[in-house]
């Protein structure tokens, strides 16, 4: 579905526990640096990415950068099969690179009695392979070829989570900061966010964009006074 000029979101169907849900990601078109691909789904969701991406007249080929908002598994998911794939440079913010490259191992990782519990969640864990980050980035780092794209490091689900603005289209691209259902915004996920002091803080930090448009991974859109609904979310919080 495309937003506006810069902003494609890409629905990807995922059934977990049973549960079907969309997950969102995100398109970013660049005239001159092609596409910038924000998060990357579940293991094994490439040919629904490029279904995705086809809908709306992209061609996966052309992806040139991977934005990870963080390392959870239903947002690196694909990574690997996408970079083999694109060859694309995979850009993430510097606290979070050593989750997503196997140095270091999810604080979030289920115990074994969980994932004996769980065989579906182990056999998608043991098929998410660990890839390199080519740019490890920080707080206002401005990105190149994705539209203007500012990153702001917003730390608090993991502990180098990161969000993308986008100020030629007021847009902000949430990541798990932020949830959505049925457009109206939501605050971060309490059980999914080990550190929530600092998941609030990062999202009073967010009001200091101007939104009119407002991307949650899940949940997807978010246009109806975006930024009334930030500013008064931040404050309630
Ligand atoms: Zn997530």
């Amino acid at each position: 579905m495309k937003v506006n000029s810069q902003v494609t979101i890409l629905e990807l169907p995922m059934v977990f526990n049973n549960v079907e849900r969309i997950l969102n990601l995100t398109l970013i078109s660049d005239p001159l640096g092609g596409l910038t691909l924000v998060d990357t789904g579940l293991p094994n969701q490439v040919e629904l990415i490029e279904a995705a991406m086809a809908k709306d007249g992209f061609s996966i080929d052309n992806i040139r950068q991977i934005v990870l908002t963080h390392h959870d598994l239903d947002h690196v998911g694909s990574l690997n099969e996408l970079v083999k794939r694109t060859g694309a440079k995979v850009i993430a913010l510097k606290e979070e690179v050593p989750y997503i490259d196997g140095t270091l191992i999810s604080t979030k990782y289920p115990s074994d009695e969980v994932l004996r519990n769980r065989p579906e969640l182990a056999k998608l864990l043991e098929s998410c392979v660990p890839t390199a980050v080519d740019e490890p980035v920080v707080d206002r780092t401005i990105l190149d070829s994705s539209g203007g794209a500012v990153v702001i490091a917003t730390p608090g689900h993991t502990p180098g989570h990161l969000c993308l603005y986008l100020p030629m289209v007021k847009t902000l691209i949430t990541g798990d900061a932020l949830v959505s259902e049925n457009g109206v915004l939501k605050g971060p996920v309490e059980s999914a966010t080990p550190d929530m002091e600092a998941a609030k803080q990062s999202v009073r930090k967010l009001t200091r964009v101007n939104v009119t448009t407002i991307v949650c991974y899940h949940g997807g859109l978010v246009a109806d006074d975006a930024n009334g609904q930030l500013q008064r979310l931040a404050m309630s919080l």
